[in-house]
């Protein structure tokens, strides 16, 4: 089973559609039963969209990617808490 960790790292990847294969299927079947990563998957999905209606032409870069998953994470309280919902 894929672990959170693992999720995490191959995020960027994953929507650059570049996970194949068995690691495709496993990271989608954790984002099935894992709603802190699937709500962190679209999180970040969502600032990879914003970065690519910023004006500058310039192509994405991997390390910029990273640099958002980070804030990303810190933001979403991953691992942590569902972004402040109460339930216990
Ligand atoms: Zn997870």
């Amino acid at each position: 089973m894929m672990n959170c960790r693992k999720v995490e790292s191959l995020v960027t990847d994953y929507l650059d559609g570049v996970v194949e294969g068995i690691t495709r299927l496993r990271f989608e079947l954790h984002l099935r039963i894992c709603p802190s990563c699937s709500r962190y998957v679209s999180k970040v999905q969502k600032l990879i969209e914003a970065l690519g209606r910023l004006p500058a032409n310039e192509p994405v870069s991997s390390e910029k990617i990273a640099k958002l998953q980070r804030i990303a994470a810190k933001s979403a309280d991953f691992g942590g808490d569902p972004e402040r919902s109460p339930q216990s």
